[in-house]
């Protein structure tokens, strides 16, 4: 159809609503003013619907399945009908909303509900924003606000272009997006690089466009609201922003309304990572009433926003509105600014309806309490009942026959009482009160009439004749006493009365609480009632949904309690961290938010009076849904609940209890006698669990009655009752108790009052003298047990025996000390030792053995739903599945004061040997990163992918579409042969796929051979499969894990592992490839390194160089453990690398060290034999001589950046990838980038990915055609960048924490920070292109190689790394310790003098390493075992 041409607005917002004819059209009364009714009336299908009967009751009531309604209102009817909004979901609904208070804060207000919002100034947007509005709510069948200014459209102004409108079908439209729509409207005129970025969400665009181009600020119009995201916003912005300037109209000053606080800041809020990574340092947000010098207005807000310290609430113009700040109580002007923002809604929803009842701000302790207010509000209600008593007297015109229209009074006084009487809401509130009004101007009119005079006495004021929206403000101190105070009297009321209770405890605080007595759940006390309506808000989090429980509590017609949460721990804290608190809350289920809402329960329908509007809630809320049989109706509608139900805050002292009763309960079972013993034990890595597990059985062995729990387990309280308690404790950080320990540490220091007269004890303690080698740090040597020993003997304890420290530097380690305490402690205890048993250690080779060919528990394990974890046998079996359990330990802590445990998830590494992926395998595990996983890829330093976060119960799913790739994760990890790496090669198409071949036959060649792997993920078919076939896919696959176990000759079935055997090998076991020049895979680092020696002019791979013996990993202050380069074995001929490897695998099987696993790698056996037997004997296995070594050169270890054309004219590119982290930041939205490539690639079947081991990723194979297409992708989504400093784009780290288990301190969330400080200092020195192999690590186990760096970080404790230097530009050098124990704040200024000199004093094109050697800084390591030899005095 056509759109009318000259139309106005009205005829417009019309002819929309008939692009279908079999639309739904309503408008609401107010609209009328518009001209959209008459509009509506002339094409007849305009229903108007009654602003006081809740409109949207009725459109709710119609929508449906292919019915597309169009609904015209005002913002304030839009507003209250926010309860109904959410059941609009699905529809296909389209909500014009004149914005007629000019208050266009009600634009964020609607976001939680998600629906598409676009926002028109004018009528060629309206036109625009309409014909998408429709479009999407018929193709999406979602509803679409479509906010309009109509006052700032010229009524004159018509609409004449020609526009040819499609009459939308439902059946016809596909999904569509809104991707390519502009969601901000730009304004010409700011310079190239502006500084200040407006965004104007307000009718003002026009008018600010010449000043903000004067101002050189870039003007942006919110077009459209939502779908949004920041992200995706950042990314448009010139990288010169750094203040942001919200202007948002408003109908009156919001300075006495809730300053700081505005539901647009929370867009921006939301992601503060986001703002810090652009470097926005400020956004402020300021109103705007009428203006009439637009040019001053903006001015202002700019240089308010520029200043240095800007006003948090700016108001600039005049009220639009001014009917409603007198109402404010004196109450509400005294609150403090953050409850304000409470406040602020009310003020917002009830305007002058709205009766504060208490003075919440006052310090006065009776006129803020609930007893105050309700005994006002009963006060109240007394007096009304009596007036509504008279006026129904008074219901008969005879009594007024000397008022003019008598008939007419009575008949206001009737509907007056009826609204007494019903349940109203916001809309009937206002109605009723303009009935009021009129009454009382009558009865004001007529004091002559007697009956009239008896109704005033009862109502001096119009006061007494109004209806208002009642409330008691309160903090959370009211949930103390629940029983006593007000709070219990006001919910068992039944009176129209709502409680709004601000709880300000930060989550993070709870923990710490010292006060004894805990607070009430207010909400589940009230719901226990029935007949009360109770939510839990936080509008830090959903602000949509605030609103409506505000709204909801209102109208119901009884007692109403909203628990409000709203974190802080001082009154200055900012809108932010109150933010961050807020989410920590609502996302650890600490805080849910939900409503009950009595009058939806509804036994014939199903519906429930209960609404979860958060993800995660506690046991105790469970418990009440359980008993008001709910929960399984609720747990059909939120799956995800069923994991969070398990645990509560009860469950840490539930857990103590239940341990110590296991305890006891053992102890009965023996029937033991003799002295009890209790044993704690605190530990971070297992040796203090070990050692007291071992104590304690050898107790139980002589018949003592023996117990062993963690530290953690302790109930302080009993421990003044106990007999003789044994306490072994290793020593974290800087002398800080283990995980473990820290609560019962912190409680036992702060019980000054503890009296342990009768308690005899001993402890033990485990620690490293040497790892804080500095004289002024020698006191973190076993701190914990000193301490601990030292509080025990303060509080009165007596002593067994003297201290135990056992030292890790000591011949045998800690066991040396403790094999001279253990027998005095026997000794002390009068019992013999003799007869004890000598439990021999269960190790990893145990594990392995009994596993049944890596089966071990992990089937029934994962099937466990009491826990996220598995057994600790089964998390080491689960390495050889390419699986670690691992838990975020930025959030530990605050779980453990949940009393929860860790939140344990799996990190799953792909089998990718060379590194090659297809885009079907990209975009897969692209899509699984989002589906199970955390939402980020990981390129590993083994040229593979990682995935993190993924739950137990999703890995089933996972690992199944990894394999329905052909792709599996067998093998990733574990003592075998892991993935394999080969360099990258993107100039030479023919030897790159000479030696990937080699690549996928090799790792191939030692993939174990067990069936466990299939039989545990890929057995059978899956419910969640998304293709029935995966099983046959699984079964039929070529490669990859074994399917079938092999037949015996007795025709028996079973495993057999023919290289590795039962047992597998000792350690982990790597191979790399390489070609010269390049080392991209650092081939002297692993176990196996071949470098490809090819004829350069049939580019034929002749053979290889093979070196053996390398690797990486080694121990803090652990001499015995060393990186090492890998030794020449010999030139091997292609045909025999298989073998030869082989050969080695076998020799390293039967003679690696499986008592030490720290002695358990190749280069340790080597060592022990020396390298000229191990080669003799690897030639004897394979049974020939190897040749000797061919000349070749290396130039480099680091990728090649950028394009480049191979032999066969694909063209490669090798794009940076900031260690190996694909996710979408605001500047890089890198993942969604490779995401869009592999869309392309897939799409037009040309190109595919590589990943290389420095955890970059090349976008290979791409033909001319294709160039310039993929070449705009990359450019759109930053992925094209080489234009990076020299050190950034050959240094790497790990992946550290918070995922990895091992690590002490930061890496790949510190080392981009330090990169740029070290980049500013090259800078200085005119280095910038110079580049310097730099890596770091968060443990010494050297996963991003750091040993073979030129400067090296490797964690040591938080914050605290060792630095090393010397390493060879090639990799062709190991590096040495510099300075121990450096704190990351002094990293640069040791490292500066380092690189003034090297620019100062090098050699023509020197690099780092060498200089440092050859100047002296450092000795040169030329063998790992020599690696601790020759540090210099100053380095500690
Ligand atoms: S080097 Fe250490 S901290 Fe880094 S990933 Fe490896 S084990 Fe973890």
């Amino acid at each position: 159809m056509t759109l009318t041409t000259a139309a106005t607005l009205s005829r417009v917002l019309a002819d929309l609503s008939q692009l279908n004819p079999q639309n739904k059209v309503y408008y609401t009364s107010v609209t009328k003013d518009t001209g959209v009714s008459s509009e509506y009336n002339v094409t007849g299908n305009g229903i108007q619907l009654l602003t006081s009967q809740d409109p949207f009751d009725n459109v709710v009531a119609h929508v449906g399945d292919g019915v597309l309604t169009t609904v015209t209102t005002e913002q304030l009817t839009a507003l209250k009908a926010l309860p109904h909004l959410y059941s609009l979901k699905g529809s296909s609904t389209v909500v014009n909303i004149d914005l007629n208070l000019q208050d266009y804060s009600i634009v964020p207000t609607f976001k939680d509900l998600g629906y598409p919002t676009f926002i028109s100034n004018d009528l060629d947007t309206v036109v625009a924003h309409g014909t998408l509005a429709y479009q999407l709510a018929i193709s999406n069948k979602e509803p679409v606000f479509h906010f309009i200014n109509f006052a700032a459209v010229d009524p004159a102004t018509v609409y004449n272009q020609e526009l040819d409108l499609p009459r939308f079908q439902f059946e016809e439209l596909a999904a569509f997006e809104l991707e390519n729509a502009e969601h901000f409207k730009t304004y010409p005129g700011a310079s190239a690089s502006p500084s200040t970025l407006v965004i104007n969400l307000s009718p003002y665009g026009p008018q600010f466009a010449p000043v903000a181009a004067k101002l050189n600020a870039l003007l942006v119009d919110i077009a459209i609201y939502r779908p949004w995201t920041l992200a995706q916003f950042l990314e448009a912005l010139p990288g010169s922003i750094r203040k942001i300037a919200i202007v948002e109209g408003s109908s009156k000053a919001v300075s006495t309304t809730g300053a700081g606080f505005d539901p647009l800041l929370l867009d921006f809020f939301d992601n503060f990572n986001a703002l810090a990574e652009r470097k926005i340092d400020q956004i402020i947000l300021s109103n705007v009433g009428r203006l009439s010098d637009a040019e001053a207005a903006l001015t202002q807000i700019v240089n308010n926003v520029q200043g240095a310290a800007p006003e948090q609430s700016l108001y600039l113009g005049e009220d639009i509105c001014s009917s409603s700040t007198a109402e404010y109580s004196e109450a509400i002007k005294n609150v403090i600014n953050l409850e304000a923002a409470y406040i602020k809604v009310l003020n917002q929803l009830f305007d002058g309806n709205l009766n504060v009842l208490n003075e919440y701000g006052n310090e006065c302790i009776n006129t803020k309490s609930p007893e105050y207010g309700f005994g006002a509000f009963l006060h109240a209600q007394s007096d009304r009942e009596a007036l509504v008593a008279q006026v129904k007297k008074s219901l008969d015109p005879a009594l007024f026959s000397t008022v003019p229209g008598a008939n007419e009074l009575v008949k206001l006084l009737s509907q007056w009482v009826s609204s007494t009487e019903a349940q109203l809401n916001e809309a009937q509130l206002n109605e009723a009160n303009d009935l009021a009004q009129e009454i009382y101007t009558i009865l004001q009119g007529n004091q002559d009439c007697e009956a009239v005079l008896e109704l005033l006495k009862l109502a001096p004021s119009v006061e007494q004749l109004l209806f208002r929206s009642h409330w008691l403000i309160g903090s959370d101190a009211w949930s103390y006493d629940l029983g006593n105070s007000g709070v219990h009297h006001v919910i068992t009321s039944k009176k129209n009365i709502n409680m709004l209770i601000i709880d300000s405890e930060p989550y993070s605080e709870v923990a710490k609480r010292e006060s004894k007595v805990h607070k009430k759940n207010v909400g589940l006390y009230a719901m226990n009632f029935h007949d009360v309506y109770v939510a839990s808000v936080a509008v830090y989090s959903s602000y949509t949904q605030l609103l409506t429980a505000f709204i909801e509590a209102s109208s119901f017609n009884g007692p109403s309690v909203i628990l409000a949460y709203l974190p802080y721990h001082s009154e200055n804290d900012t809108a932010l961290e109150v933010l961050k608190e807020t989410k920590n809350a609502v996302e650890s289920g600490y805080w849910p938010l939900y409503r009950y809402d009595p009058r939806k329960e509804d036994d014939a329908t199903g519906e429930i009076a209960f609404t979860l509007d958060s993800a995660i809630i506690k046991k105790e809320l469970q418990t009440f849904l359980d008993r008001e049989n709910l929960l399984t109706l609720l747990t059909n509608q939120y799956a995800e609940l069923s994991k969070n139900l398990e645990l509560s805050v009860s469950d840490a002292i539930t857990r103590k209890q239940e341990n110590r009763a296991k305890a006891a309960y053992t102890e009965l079972l023996e029937g033991l006698s003799g002295p009890p013993l209790h044993i704690y034990y605190a530990s971070d890595g297992g040796n203090a669990t070990a050692v007291a597990t071992k104590l304690c059985k050898r107790a139980l062995s002589v018949g003592l009655k023996a117990t062993v729990l963690s530290m953690d387990d302790i109930l302080l309280e009993d421990l003044a009752g106990e007999e003789n308690v044994i306490f072994v404790t290793s020593t974290a950080g800087q002398g800080e108790f283990p995980q473990d320990g820290k609560t019962f540490w912190e409680e036992l220091k702060g019980s000054n009052d503890i009296d342990l007269s009768a308690l005899n004890f001993a402890v033990f303690g485990l620690g490293d003298s040497q790892y804080w080698p500095r004289k002024e740090d020698a006191h973190y040597f076993n701190k914990p047990a000193k301490d601990l020993f030292g509080r025990l003997e303060l509080s009165a304890a007596k002593p067994l025996i003297p201290l135990g420290l056992g030292d890790d530097q000591d011949a045998d380690g800690f066991q040396t000390a403790y094999s001279e305490w253990e027998p005095k402690l026997w000794e002390s205890l009068g019992v013999s030792a003799e007869g004890m048993i000598e439990e021999k250690p269960w190790t990893n080779e145990d594990i392995k053995a009994t596993s049944d060919f890596l089966r071990g528990g992990l089937a029934e394990g994962l099937v466990d739903e009491s826990t996220l974890n598995i057994s600790a046998d089964d998390t080491q079996l689960a390495k050889f599945h390419g699986l670690y359990m691992q838990d975020d330990r930025d959030i530990r802590e605050t779980r453990k004061a949940q009393g929860l445990e860790p939140l344990y998830a799996f990190m799953a590494r792909v089998r990718l040997p060379g590194g090659i992926a297809t885009p079907d395998q990209w975009l897969t595990l692209d899509g699984l990163s989002d589906e199970t996983g955390n939402g980020t890829m990981k390129i590993t330093t083994r040229a593979t992918f990682q995935l993190h976060g993924i739950f137990k119960k999703d890995m089933k799913h996972t690992m199944r579409t990894i394999n329905s790739q052909l792709l599996d994760s067998l093998a990733a990890a574990g003592d075998v042969n892991r993935n394999l790496m080969v360099s990258a090669l993107p100039g030479n198409a023919k030897v790159h796929k000479q030696i990937s071949q080699m690549g996928y036959n090799i790792s191939e060649a030692l993939l174990p051979n067990t069936t466990a792997y299939y039989d545990i993920w890929l057995k059978g078919p899956d419910a969640r499969d998304k293709d029935p076939n995966w099983e046959k896919l699984f079964q039929n696959r070529q490669g990859g894990p074994t399917t079938k176990k092999t037949l015996l000759a007795d025709n028996s079935l079973v495993d057999v592992e023919p290289l590795y055997g039962p047992v597998y090998l000792p350690r982990k076991f790597k191979v790399n490839i390489t070609v010269p020049p390049y080392n991209d895979v650092d081939v002297w680092s692993s176990d196996i390194g071949m470098i490809a020696i090819v004829d350069p002019a049939t580019d034929i791979v002749l053979g290889y160089n093979m070196y053996a013996g390398g690797g990486m990993g080694s121990t803090h202050n652990n001499k015995k453990t060393y990186a090492r380069r890998g030794s020449f074995l010999g030139f091997i001929e292609p045909n025999d690398c298989i073998q030869v490897i082989q050969a080695v695998v076998a020799i390293q099987r039967d003679n690696g060290c499986r008592s030490d696993r720290k002695h358990a790698r190749l280069k340790y056996t080597i060592d022990d034999m020396s390298i000229d037997v191990f080669n003799a004997k690897v030639e004897e296995a394979v049974g020939k001589k190897f040749g000797p070594e061919r000349p070749f050169e290396i130039t480099s270890n680091c990728d090649y950046f950028g394009w480049i054309k191979d032999e066969s004219g694909m063209n490669h590119f090798t794009s940076f990838v900031e260690n190996g982290r694909l996710l979408d930041t605001p500047d890089k939205p890198q993942r969604t980038g490779f995401k869009k490539v592999a869309e392309y690639m897939k799409e037009t079947g040309s190109g595919d990915f590589r990943l290389t081991g420095n955890q970059h990723v090349l976008i290979c194979n791409i033909a001319d055609e294709h160039l310039d297409n993929v070449k705009a992708i990359m450019k759109k989504y930053c992925i094209d960048n080489t234009d990076l400093s020299g050190i950034r784009k050959v240094s790497s780290s790990c992946v550290g924490l918070p995922t990895c288990g091992l690590a002490f301190s930061e890496s790949e969330r510190y080392m981009p920070v330090l990169l740029t400080q070290l980049e500013d200092v090259l800078e200085e020195y005119g280095l910038r292109h110079d580049a310097v192999v730099a890596r770091m690590t968060g443990c010494p186990n050297g996963c991003s190689r750091p040993y073979l760096a030129e400067i090296a970080f490797i964690g040591k404790a938080p914050n605290t790394y060792n630095i090393m230097l010397g390493g060879g530009y090639y990799g062709e050098r190991l590096n040495k310790l510099y300075k121990a124990s450096v704190k990351d704040e002094d990293i640069v200024d040791i490292v500066r003098p380092l690189f003034k000199r090297w620019a100062l004093e090098r050699n023509e094109d020197e690099h780092f390493g060498d200089f440092c050697v050859r100047v002296g800084i450092i000795k040169p390591t030329l063998e790992g075992r020599l690696i601790h030899e020759d540090v210099s005095e100053d380095a500690y």
